[in-house]
């Protein structure tokens, strides 16, 4: 057992467990995470036999070469980076959600692969929160036309929103955009879109879950909180 990511992990369910309190909630209304991506497959074994089921990874190639890796455990894959439309049959079987929609064509292609494979995509809207130009997601004024566009996808189920938030040091600057995406988040939820389950706001990271699960998060994504900083060289 890897003593880092035990005692790393149990610190993060302890400031999980706080957040859900403070707004209202309890540790079983947030899902964590565990970002494998640049990990690799043994470290990510220990966190699953710790037992965070859930897994992100940014990119198609990786995921697909860690997935055997440890198909044993059977932990729940998430696509949680861009995802190029030439990608999508890769992994249209292997993810239990696509975090990271943010165009029509790539909606249109995650449907017709869907519909093909004879299942339901489960996806998020990327929402580029705070208008950086270095950043995927949709505008957030554009967010509730998209998500108009994607409930005529049969096989397309929007499930809920993602962002990724500026990076700061400061968590607490990210405070006005995690409430930002809960209004969004409840906004087009109410507008009960066909093919539309919105229950997921995945939005949080190493350094500022804290905040965004007092915002209204759902799922946070985390890896340096757990692995350590990742070594982009390997
Ligand atoms: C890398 C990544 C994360 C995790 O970032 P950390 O700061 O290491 O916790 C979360 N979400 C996405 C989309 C990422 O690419």
């Amino acid at each position: 057992m890897d003593k880092v990511i035990s005692e790393n992990l149990m610190e993060i369910r302890e400031r999980i467990e706080s957040s859900a309190k403070k707004s209202g909630r309890t540790p079983d209304d947030i899902t964590l995470i565990g970002v494998s991506k640049t990990i690799e497959a043994e470290r990510v074994r220990s966190l699953v036999e710790l037992g965070v089921h859930d897994l992100g990874e940014n990119r198609v190639q990786e995921l697909l070469q860690k997935q055997p890796l440890l198909a044993d455990l059977n932990p729940r894959w998430h696509l949680i980076g861009h995802l190029q439309t030439n990608k999508v049959k890769y992994i249209i079987d292997k993810v239990v959600m696509i975090h990271s929609l943010d165009s029509l064509r790539l909606a249109e292609e995650i449907n017709a692969r869907a519909v093909k494979a004879n299942l339901t995509a489960n996806v998020l809207i990327e929402i580029n929160i705070a208008d950086e130009p270095s950043k995927f997601g949709v505008p957030p004024q554009n967010a509730m036309e998209f998500a108009g566009e994607i409930s005529k996808l049969s096989n397309v189920k929007l499930r809920g929103l993602m962002c990724v938030a500026p990076f700061t040091e400061k968590s607490e600057e990210n405070r006005i955009y995690f409430s930002k995406m809960r209004n969004l988040f409840i906004d087009i939820r109410e507008q009960n879109y066909n093919n539309s389950d919105m229950d997921n706001l995945s939005m949080g990271m190493t350094g500022d879950y804290e905040v965004a699960i007092e915002e209204g998060a759902t799922m946070v994504r985390i890896g340096t909180g757990i692995f350590g900083a990742r070594d982009y060289s390997q």
